[in-house]
C-alpha cells in the first residue's frame, strides 16, 4: 500500500512504565532517529512524535510521580501526555536519555520523573542584598538549627541535626553579609539541655527583643510514604488552615524570571485539593507537646493577631525565595503549632527543607551545592520580609 513507507504505518509501541524508588521510569521504544519535542506544562509534560502513530487510549497508573498517561493521534503526529501530580517545569521534575534498543537498530527515550529533580548545581552568585526602604535600621534574627546534641531529628542518609546546622550557618553568612546581626541557638552538635521542654524553651527565649525568628528543619514520613513525599514547607504558628502555594520567587529582582504555576496551583484546580499531601501531618517529632509552663513572659509590643499575620507573610517571603532558588516541589505555607513558633514573642516560622526519608531528595540535601540554595532561599525570604514587611518600631 502506498501510505506504508519504510517506517511508517508502524504504530509506536505504548510505554513501559517502572517504578524506581523515589521515582517512576517511562520508556518509549522508537525507530532509530525518531524526532520527539518535550513540554513541561506543571501538571503534565507532553511528549511529541511528528509523522508517527499510535493507539489512542487514557491508561491509569497511580504513582506518586505519575497519575496516568494519554496517548493522542493528531493529523501529522502522535502525542503522549504524562500526567504528573509532582510537576514539570523547565529545571525541575524531570531527566530524559535517550538509549540503543536492546534488540535490533531502534533506540529507548527514556524520561525519569521525580518531584526530587531539582537545580542541584552551584548557586549562581546574585548581587549583594541591600536595604533601601529599612535605610538606617539594624535588625537582629535569631536563627535556630533544629535538634542537635542528644536529638538527631528525622533520620536518612544524613541526620537531620547536621543538615539544620549545616543550613542555619550558611544563612547566618548570608544574613551578616547584608548587615543584620544573627543569634544562632547552637553553633555545633549541641543543645541547651538534653530536656526537650528545657532546649527548646532555651531557644524560644533568645527571640526576646529581636525581630524574628526562624527555625530551620528537615522532615521525614512513614515507609509508606517514603518514596513518594518531597518538597518544601514553611510552617507559622496559627489556627488549621488550608495550606496555599506561592509562586517561586526570581532570585534576582534585576533578572525577571518567566514563573510557571506552581504545579500544585494547577494541580488544586483539577484533582483532588491536597492530593500530594492528604494527612498534612506535620513530622511528630517536630511537634512538642510540652505545655507552655516556665516560658518566658511574651513582650507586650506586639499582639499575638498582628504577630500571626506578619510569620504568615514572612513564611509566604522564604517559600518564595527557596522555590526560586531550588525548583523543588511547592508544599505550601502551612500553619501549625510547633512549639518554637507558637511561643516566640515575634513573628516566627519554621521552614521544612524537604524530606530525609525520599530515595532521592534525601541525597540532596547532603549536597553542599543544594545546602547553599536553600540557604540562599531562607535568607533571601528574610531580608525582603525585613525590608519590606517588617512593621518600624
Ligand atoms: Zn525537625
Amino acid at each position: 500500500m502506498l501510505l506504508l513507507g519504510v517506517g511508517a504505518g508502524q504504530s509506536l509501541p505504548p510505554p513501559r512504565i517502572g517504578d524506581q524508588p523515589g521515582f517512576t521510569r517511562v520508556v518509549l521504544d522508537l525507530p532509530k532517529d525518531t524526532p520527539y519535542t518535550l513540554e513541561p506544562l506543571g501538571a503534565a509534560l507532553r511528549v511529541t512524535f511528528p509523522g508517527q502513530t499510535v493507539t489512542p487510549g487514557i491508561h491509569f497508573v497511580s504513582q506518586p510521580e505519575l497519575a496516568g498517561y494519554v496517548l493522542e493521534q493528531h493529523e501529522d503526529k502522535a502525542v503522549l501526555i504524562l500526567f504528573t501530580p509532582q510537576g514539570v517545569t523547565p529545571r525541575s521534575g524531570y531527566k530524559t536519555m535517550t538509549l540503543a534498543a536492546l534488540e535490533g537498530d531502534g533506540q529507548r527515550l527514556v524520561i525519569d520523573l521525580s518531584g526530587a529533580f531539582v537545580e542541584t548545581g552551584p548557586l549562581p552568585l546574585p548581587p549583594g542584598f541591600r536595604f533601601v526602604k529599612a535605610n538606617g535600621r539594624r535588625f537582629s534574627v535569631v536563627v535556630d538549627a533544629g535538634h542537635g546534641g542528644p536529638d538527631p531529628g528525622a533520620m536518612g542518609p544524613v541526620a537531620e541535626k547536621w543538615v539544620n546546622l549545616e543550613v542555619a550557618l550558611r544563612v547566618r553568612r548570608w544574613l551578616q553579609e547584608a548587615g543584620v546581626e544573627v543569634t544562632l541557638t547552637r553553633e555545633g552538635d549541641a543543645a541547651f539541655s538534653p530536656d526537650k521542654r528545657t532546649d527548646l524553651t532555651q531557644r524560644v527565649a533568645l527571640a526576646q527583643s529581636k525581630h524574628l525568628f526562624v527555625s530551620i528543619h528537615a522532615n521525614a514520613t512513614v515507609p509508606v510514604q517514603a518514596d513518594g513525599w518531597c518538597g518544601l514547607e514553611v510552617y507559622y504558628f496559627g489556627p488549621p488552615a488550608r495550606p496555599f502555594f506561592p509562586p517561586p520567587a526570581p532570585l534576582t529582582p534585576t533578572l525577571p524570571v518567566a514563573l510557571a504555576p506552581s504545579p500544585l496551583d494547577i494541580l488544586s484546580t483539577v484533582t483532588q485539593p491536597g492530593a500530594l499531601d492528604p494527612g498534612a501531618e506535620p513530622d511528630p517529632k517536630d511537634i512538642n507537646p510540652i505545655p507552655p509552663q516556665s516560658l518566658p513572659t511574651p513582650t507586650p509590643q506586639m499582639n499575638s493577631a498582628r504577630r500571626m499575620e506578619l510569620s504568615r507573610t514572612l513564611a509566604t517571603r522564604v517559600l518564595s525565595y527557596m522555590l526560586g532558588a531550588t525548583a523543588a516541589v511547592n508544599r505550601g505555607v502551612r500553619s501549625s503549632d510547633f512549639f518554637v513558633i507558637r511561643y516566640t514573642s515575634v513573628p516566627a516560622i519554621l521552614v521544612e527543607m524537604g524530606y530525609l526519608s525520599h530515595p532521592i531528595e534525601g541525597q540532596n540535601l547532603r549536597e553542599a551545592n543544594y545546602l547553599d540554595r536553600i540557604s540562599y532561599g531562607i535568607a533571601r525570604g528574610v531580608l525582603e520580609y525585613l525590608e519590606n514587611d517588617h512593621p518600624a518600631e
